[in-house]
Formats: structure tokens, sequence, C-alpha cells
């Protein structure tokens, strides 16, 4: 036997015997589909999550510390990234800006970590007590095609300091770069602490895949982004779902706001990403008496008026007609424009805009479609309001009740105070863009995912968890 057949038995046995100290110990049943190829990303459901709970044993066994490390590990990844990932994104998707997907991409490093999971803890008479916040185990974790690779980040970066394995059913139309960067985090993750399949996702997403993941007794917990139909089916999964639903963020001017600054934030919030944000500004009511400079200012600011015969020509384009049950026609959302720019939007609207204006708007009546539906692109309708609580109530009969977000320029504390009570929103911004809600501008730190529907607000590490408490009765109270 020569030296190189010696060196490559030795390796193989030594590769095995590290096999079997990372996945041999774990009390799980055995593989039931091939892994793919490249690590982390499987053929079936049922594969990835059962990977992703041999994976997230792993971390069980090694502790805080690599919590730690994966996570910066991970945000690092991003920043490094941001740029070759954001193209491939838009590549694929098609939607939004590559500017605005970068920098959502660099935004991950300010994600919470485990500073979040800080236990609860109380001293007295009759001994001590600790409330600490311990893993799920493995969440199933259903992604939007608006953001497909930052949520999988932002995701990662909560979910895994809170000490879980995810496994991932992205989006269809975002699942090629989703499978890419699932593959480079695993890869990297195992190279720094030699834990494999922490987070996993299915190459090829479906409806069938996502009704696998409901049933795997792999999944512990779902947790969704996305629209209505998503929302729904992960409610009635029969697991518990944190759900971060859709939106359709108003914003109400009043008189006393300063017009130029609210037409400035309007056009950042509302034209990041051409309008895929949930937050995004989708439709502004404006008090009458300050309709026309507020209309001014507006394009003063760079966005781009389209007459009503425009807008109507656009709407005609952008939606169409389906009948309910009880007769009444309702819009659809034509998903073809949705994240287009506002020039290609101008065009479909039979004019044109100026080359890199952000976003069109024009003067609505409170019923149109742009204010009825999440239309997701960067067209904003402007209805006029009697007053401020006319705005206030048509502004909270847009928002259709998801109480996801809204905004209000105005310097009226108790016009501010009386939206924001009747709003009853996630996130209520006030004097700002829609973006300073999620730390961008704002204080408060970020995250992809919005739990509006099941009420948990921006996602943190700590919503990922268990709460589990300790008690020792008459003893360890050092504090007589
Ligand atoms: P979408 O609802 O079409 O898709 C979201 C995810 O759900 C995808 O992975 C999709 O494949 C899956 N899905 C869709 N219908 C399904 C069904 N019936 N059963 C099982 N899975 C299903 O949404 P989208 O277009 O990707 O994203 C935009 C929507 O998501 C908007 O409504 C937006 O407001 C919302 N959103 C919310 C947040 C938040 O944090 N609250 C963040 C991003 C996006």
């Amino acid at each position: 036997m020569n030296q190189q057949i010696i060196s490559a038995v030795v390796s193989e046995v030594l590769a095995k015997i590290k096999q079997e100290n990372l996945g041999g110990s774990v009390a799980a049943p055995a593989v039931v589909s091939r892994p793919s190829k490249r690590m982390g990303v499987f053929d079936t459901a049922e594969a990835a999550a059962q990977a992703a709970r041999k994976g997230q044993e792993q971390l069980r066994k090694k502790g805080i510390a690599t919590r730690v490390e994966i996570i910066n590990l991970v945000k690092s990844i991003c920043t490094e990234k941001a740029e070759e990932w954001g193209k491939l994104e838009f590549a694929e998707t098609k939607i939004g800006r590559l500017d605005h997907k970068i920098a959502k991409l660099t935004g991950i490093k300010d994600i919470p970590g485990i500073e979040w999971l800080n236990p609860y803890s109380l001293s007295g008479d009759n001994g001590i007590m600790m409330e600490e916040y311990a893993p799920f185990g493995v969440i199933a974790a259903i992604t939007p095609v608006t953001h497909s690779v930052p949520t999988i980040s932002g995701n990662i970066v909560s979910m895994v300091a809170a000490g879980n394995g995810v496994v991932f059913n992205a989006h269809p139309g975002g699942a090629g770069c989703a499978a890419d960067a699932i593959a480079f985090f695993n890869q990297a993750i195992y190279n720094k602490t030699g834990i494999e399949n922490l987070v996993t996702i299915i190459e090829k997403p479906s409806l069938d895949s996502f009704n696998d993941l409901c049933k795997s007794s792999y999944v512990d917990l779902m947790c969704v982004t996305g629209g209505p139909a998503v929302v729904n089916a992960a409610m009635q999964s029969g697991k518990r779902a944190i759900c971060a639903g859709p939106g359709n963020p108003p914003v109400v001017v009043d008189e006393t706001a300063d017009l130029d600054h609210a037409a400035r934030s309007i056009i950042l919030g509302g034209g990041f990403d051409n309008n895929l944000l949930c937050i995004g500004e989708k439709q502004v009511f404006v008090v009458d008496s300050v309709h026309s400079q507020f209309m001014d200012a507006f394009k003063r600011a760079g966005a781009h008026f389209l007459p009503r015969e425009n807008m109507k020509k656009l709407a005609g384009e952008i939606f169409t007609y389906k009948e309910d049950g009880g007769g009444c026609s309702h819009p659809v959302l034509n998903r073809d424009y949705v994240g287009a720019d506002a020039t290609k939007l101008a065009q479909v609207a039979g004019t044109s805009a100026p080359a890199g204006t952000e976003v069109l708007f024009g003067d609505c009546p409170g019923d149109c479609p742009f204010v009825e539906e999440e239309q997701m692109m960067p067209v904003i309708p402007v209805v006029r309001a009697k007053n401020v609580d006319e705005a206030i109530e048509l502004a909270y009969q847009s928002e259709h009740g998801y109480r996801h977000s809204a905004i209000m320029h105005s310097k009226n504390l108790d016009n501010l105070t009386k939206m924001g009570q009747k709003m009853d929103c996630t996130l209520f911004v006030k004097n700002g863009a829609s973006i300073a809600g999620l730390g961008m501008g704002g204080h408060g730190y970020a995250n992809f995912s919005i739990a509006t529907t099941t009420g948990e607000g921006i996602v943190t590490t700590q919503t990922f968890t268990r709460k589990r408490r300790c008690v020792m009765v008459d003893s360890l109270n050092i504090i007589r």
C-alpha cells in the first residue's frame, strides 16, 4: 500500500467519525429522501425538515456561543454578498429596484440577536425564579417574492439566535436565489462550526411542499410572511403560526403638516424598491384646505403627476374585475406590473415620465382601485378629504383592518393621537417615511417579517422562543 492510498483511507475514516459525531447520536428517524448536492437544498419538504431537525440538534449541543458565531457569520455574508445577491434576486424576480435590493441585504447586520433573550428573574422570601427563552426546534418559514433573500436572511438571524433550525418554502418566483443563498450559508456555517443543514430549503417549492411542511412531525412552528391566502392557509394548518400578513398603508396629511417634508418622505417610503415593501405608503389622504399646495409640493419633490384619464387607463391595465358571489365586482391585481418602474408604468398609462422618476401620483376618488388594493407599485393615489376626521376615517377604511402600518404628517398632537388610536396598527410612523418604522431614518430595530395578523409585531429573537420558568424554593436568595 503506498502513502497516497493510506492517506485516502485515513481521510475517509476520519470523515466518517466526524459525520457520526455530528449527526450519529441524534434520535431522529432514517432519512426519507436523498440530500441535495448543495448543502441545505432538498427535493422534498420532509427531507428538508428532517435535515433541519438534525441541524438544530447539533446547534443545541454546541451552545449559545455558537449561535452568536453563526448569526455574525450570516450578517457578514449578507454585507459581503449584498451586490452579487441583489443582482441575482433582481434578475430572477424582475421586480423592484437593484439599489434597494442591495440596501435591504446590507441592512441585515442591524437585526437584533441574542441580546433579546435576557431572562426575567425574581428573588424574594420564597427563593428565586428565572424565566428563560428556549427554542421551539424547527421552524417552517414561508417567504415572499418581494424580498426573497432578505426575508430568509432576517429570519435566519432571529430564528437561529433563538436556537432553532429553519426549513424554508420560498415563493416560486424567488426560489432560485433563495436556494443559492441557503447553500452558501450552510457551507459557511459548516466550515465554521461543523454543523450541517441548520437552515434548509425546498429547491422547487409548491403548494404541496407547503402542505407537507404543515403536516411534518419535524416542524414545531410556522412563520409566514406573505399575502392573505398563505396567512389563511397557515392559520388553518393545525400548527401554531406566526403570520406577517398583508398591508395597505395609508398616509394622512393635515393642514399643520410640513408639506414639502411630507412629499419627500412619501417618495422615499412609497418609492423604496418600487413600493414592494408591505409598509410602503400606498395611498394619501390630504385635507381639502392644503390639497392643492400638497400636490405642488409632491411635484416639487420629484413625483410625476398623472391626469385622471391616464390614471384611468393605468387602472384598466393593472386591475381586472371579477364578480363576487353577491354580484359586486372587485379589482384583481395584474401581477405583471407589481414592482415595476414608474417610467414603465407611465407608458402603460399612455404617457411618459422623466427618466429617474421614482413615484407617479394622481388625484383620485376615495373608492378608486389604487386606494382599495395593495398594488405594490410606485403609483400613489391622492384623495381629498373635507377635514382631518374624514381623512382619518378614509385611511382607516382603506387599511381593511389589517392593522399593519399607517403614516401621518401633522404637527397637531391631538390629530396624531386620534389617528394612532383609530388605526391601531403594528407600525405608526409620524412625520417621516414609512421605512423609518424599520430603523431606516427612525429609531428601532429592523426585520422583514412584521407579524401583523397574529400580533407579535416586528419579529425579534424572542418571537421564536418558548418561555420556560425555573424555580428554586427557599434557597439561593442571597438578598436578606
Ligand atoms: P404571496 O402571498 O403571493 O406569497 C407569499 C408566500 O406564500 C410564497 O412563498 C407563496 O409561494 C406562498 N403562498 C401563496 N399562496 C399560498 C397558498 N394558498 N398556500 C400556501 N402557500 C401560499 O405574497 P408575495 O407576493 O410573495 O408578497 C407580497 C405580500 O406579502 C403582500 O401582501 C405583502 O403585504 C405581504 N408581505 C408582508 C410582510 C410582513 O412583514 N407583514 C412582509 C413582506 C410581504
